[in-house]
C-alpha cells in the first residue's frame, strides 16, 4: 500500500511517490511523466484521458474537454458528446487515470493521495477537489498548496540555507506567486498571491487573436475543429520560441491558406497585458510578507516561467535574472511526493516541518449597531495568516431577550458580508436578557488541510460546532453514491493500449488538419490502425508501430511546414513522398 503525490493541473497532472530516500516520478504508460488533463468520449462511450484525448481537441472537441479545472467548484457542467459531466467529476477521471497508472508503475495498491490546489483557491474549489478524489475512489485527507509543495522541493534539494524565497508558478491557467522563509528546518509560507485564471492558455489565446485580426478572420467564424487547430499551433509556436527566433502558424479554410510568423519581439508584445497582471500579482505578494527583508532569490516553477519573454520580463521587472528550477513543471509534483513521504513518516523526512498560510479571510457577519442594516465582516482568521489557525472572539446580544445569537460564515476580503462567500451558519440559544447581556463565544479553526472547523458557545452553556462543507457540493450520502457509481460505471480505454491509441488519434487529427493527398495517406493510416485496434491485434500492431508512428511524424512535419518558406501547398512533387500505397506496404510486412 502506498501514498502517492497528485499535481492536478489544469494543463498536465503528474503524480510522484517517495521511496528509497527521494521523490520519485511516476510515468504513464506512454512513459511519459505529464497527463495532459484532458478527457475525451469515444463513439463507444468508453472514456480517454491524457495525450491521446488531447489530439482529439481538434479532430472532435465537442466530445472533448481541458482546462476543465478553472471551473472546479462553480455550477458549470460540460457536454461531452451528448453526456453532461461537472468539473469535479471530469477531474474524477483524469484521478482515475493517474491511479491506474501508478498502481502499474508500482505493482501495488495505492491507499491514499495527497494532492496538491492552486494557493488562490477557496473553499468551495478545494472541496470540489476533495469531491473529485472520493468519485475517483481514492482516499485524500491532505490537500496542499502548489507552492508549498514547490517550496519544499526547492528546499530540500537545493538543500539552501536559510533565506527568503519567492516562488513564481506560471501554468496553463493559473498563476501563484508566495513568498516563502526558510530558517533551520522549518519552511514557512509568509504571503500568497496569484490569479486563477491567467496563465500560458492567455498567451494561445492572445496569438490566436493576433493570428485572427492579421488575417482579417473572426474567431467565431472559425469551425471548432480549425479553431483548435489554430490554438494548439499558437501553442506549439510559443514552445518553440525559446529555442528560435520565429515560429510560424497557418491554417487552411477552404481554398485559401492564412498565415502568420511568430516572433520573439512580437510575442513580448502580445503577452503586455498578461504580464501587466503578473506584475500586480507579484507586488501583492511583496505587500503582504511579513518580513521586509530582500529576497534571496526568485524561483520559477510550471510550464509557463520557461518561457524566454516571460524570464525577460521578470529579470526586468527585479533586475536580477531569476532561477529556473532543473524542471520546472515537476517541481510542485516532486514536492507533492516528498509531502506523501511525510504523511508516510519517512524517516528521513521527519525533520522537516512544513507551515502554510490562509489563503483569505475568514470570519461571521456582524452588525454594528441594532439599526444596522448591512451586515459586515468580523474576520477571525485574517488572510495570511499562519496554519493551522485558529481565534475566538466574543458577540452579544443586541435586542433585549433575544433567544438566539445566529452566525453567517463568510470566506473573503470585501468588507461586507454580501461581498464574500457564503461558507455556512451556526446558531446557539442564549437565555433572556436585556440586550447586550447575553452572548456567545465563536471559534474558528483552520487546518493544514483547509478545513474550517466553527464553534459556537453561549453563555447560557448552548453549545454547537459546523465542519465547513459547501452546501452546493456536499451531497447527501445517497447523492454522492451515485455519482460514484455514475463515474465507476465509465470506463477508461484498455490498459495497455494508451500507446496504440494515441497514435490513431494523432492520425485521426492529422486528418483533420491536412488536405489532398496528405489527407488520402492519413486517411490510409486510420483505416490500417483502426483495422488493428477493433480486431484486437496486439502482436501486428507492436510490429507495425514503429514504421507507422515515422509515416506519422513525416506527415507532420509536412503539414506543418513553414508555408512562407516554400510554396508546399502548391506543390505536387513533395507529395510524392506519400503516395505509395499504405495498405500495400503493410500486406508485405506481415508476411514476414
Ligand atoms: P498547469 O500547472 O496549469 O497544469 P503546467 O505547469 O504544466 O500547467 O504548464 C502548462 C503551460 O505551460 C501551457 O500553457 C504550456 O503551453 C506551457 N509550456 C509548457 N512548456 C513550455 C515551454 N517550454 N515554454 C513555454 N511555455 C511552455
Ligand atoms: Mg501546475
Amino acid at each position: 500500500m502506498a501514498i502517492i503525490g497528485i499535481d492536478l493541473g489544469t494543463t498536465n497532472s503528474l503524480s510522484c511517490v517517495y521511496r528509497n530516500g527521494r521523490a520519485e516520478m511516476i510515468p504513464n504508460e506512454l512513459g511519459d511523466c505529464k497527463t495532459p488533463s484532458a478527457v475525451s468520449v469515444l463513439e463507444d462511450g468508453t472514456v480517454l484521458v491524457g495525450a491521446a484525448a488531447k489530439e482529439r481537441l481538434v479532430s472532435h472537441p465537442e466530445a472533448t474537454a481541458a482546462s476543465f479545472k478553472i471551473w472546479m467548484g462553480t455550477e458549470k457542467t460540460l457536454t461531452l458528446a451528448g453526456r453532461k459531466f461537472k468539473p469535479e467529476e471530469l477531474s474524477a477521471l483524469v484521478l482515475r487515470q493517474l491511479l491506474e497508472d501508478a498502481k502499474r508503475y508500482l505493482g501495488e495498491e495505492v491507499e491514499e493521495a495527497v494532492i496538491s490546489v492552486p494557493a488562490y483557491f477557496n473553499d468551495d474549489q478545494r472541496c470540489a477537489t476533495k469531491l473529485a478524489a472520493q468519485l475517483a475512489g481514492l482516499n485524500v485527507k491532505r490537500l496542499i498548496n502548489e507552492p508549498s509543495a514547490a517550496a519544499l522541493y526547492h528546499r530540500y534539494s537545493a538543500q539552501a540555507g536559510d533565506c527568503q524565497l519567492m516562488i513564481v508558478d506560471f501554468g496553463g491557467g493559473t498563476l501563484d506567486v508566495s513568498i516563502v522563509d526558510c530558517f533551520e528546518n522549518i519552511i514557512e509560507i509568509t504571503a500568497i498571491a496569484g490569479d486563477n485564471r491567467l496563465g500560458g492558455d492567455d498567451i494561445d489565446r492572445a496569438i490566436a487573436a493576433h493570428f485572427c485580426r492579421e488575417n482579417g478572420l473572426t474567431e467565431e467564424a472559425l469551425n471548432p475543429s480549425l479553431r483548435a487547430s489554430l490554438y494548439r499551433q499558437a501553442e506549439t509556436a510559443k514552445i518553440a520560441l525559446s529555442g528560435a527566433s520565429a515560429a510560424s502558424i497557418s491554417l487552411q479554410q477552404g481554398q485559401t491558406r492564412y498565415s502568420l510568423v511568430l516572433t520573439n519581439d512580437l510575442l513580448r508584445q502580445l503577452c503586455g497585458p498578461v504580464f501587466q497582471r503578473v506584475r500586480t500579482v507579484i507586488s501583492r505578494a511583496m505587500k503582504d510578507r511579513s518580513r521586509s527583508s530582500r529576497l534571496n532569490d526568485v524561483i520559477l516553477v510550471g510550464g509557463s516561467a520557461q518561457l524566454t519573454v516571460f524570464v525577460d520580463f521578470l529579470e526586468e521587472l527585479f533586475g536580477r535574472r531569476p532561477h529556473a528550477a532543473p524542471s520546472p513543471d515537476e517541481t510542485v509534483a516532486l514536492g507533492v511526493g516528498l509531502c506523501a513521504g511525510i504523511k508516510e513518516r519517512a524517516e528521513d523526512l521527519q525533520d522537516l516541518v512544513m507551515t502554510d498560510v490562509c489563503p483569505f479571510s475568514l470570519g461571521v457577519a456582524t452588525y454594528s449597531r441594532r439599526d444596522d442594516k448591512t451586515p459586515h465582516m468580523a474576520v477571525l482568521i485574517p488572510r495570511s495568516s499562519m496554519l493551522p489557525a485558529s481565534h475566538q472572539e466574543r458577540f452579544r446580544t443586541l435586542h433585549d431577550n433575544q433567544t438566539g445569537l445566529r452566525f453567517e460564515i463568510y470566506q473573503g476580503e470585501g468588507y461586507f458580508a454580501s461581498e464574500n462567500l457564503k461558507l455556512g451558519e451556526v446558531e446557539v440559544q442564549v437565555p433572556p436578557g436585556p440586550a447586550g447581556e447575553q452572548s456567545a463565544v465563536v471559534t474558528f479553526t483552520y487546518d493544514i488541510d483547509g478545513i474550517l472547523h466553527v464553534s459556537a458557545q453561549s453563555s447560557g452553556g448552548d453549545f454547537r460546532e459546523r465542519l465547513i462543507l459547501n452546501p452546493n457540493l456536499h451531497l447527501t450520502e445517497e447523492g454522492k453514491e451515485q455519482a460514484m457509481e455514475r463515474i465507476r460505471q465509465i470506463q477508461l480505454a484498455a490498459q495497455g493500449d494508451q500507446r496504440d491509441q494515441l497514435l490513431l488519434e494523432r492520425a485521426l487529427r492529422l486528418y483533420v488538419q491536412t488536405i489532398g493527398r496528405q489527407r488520402e495517406e492519413a486517411a490510409g493510416i486510420i483505416d490500417y490502425w483502426r483495422y488493428l485496434m477493433e480486431t484486437g491485434d496486439r502482436i501486428q500492431r507492436r510490429r507495425d508501430y514503429d514504421r507507422v508512428k515515422e509515416r506519422l511524424d513525416l506527415l507532420e512535419a509536412a503539414a506543418e511546414e513553414d508555408p512562407l518558406a516554400d510554396g508546399l501547398w502548391f506543390g505536387e512533387s513533395e507529395d510524392g513522398d506519400f503516395g505509395e500505397n499504405f495498405d500495400g506496404e503493410f500486406d508485405e510486412d506481415s508476411e514476414e
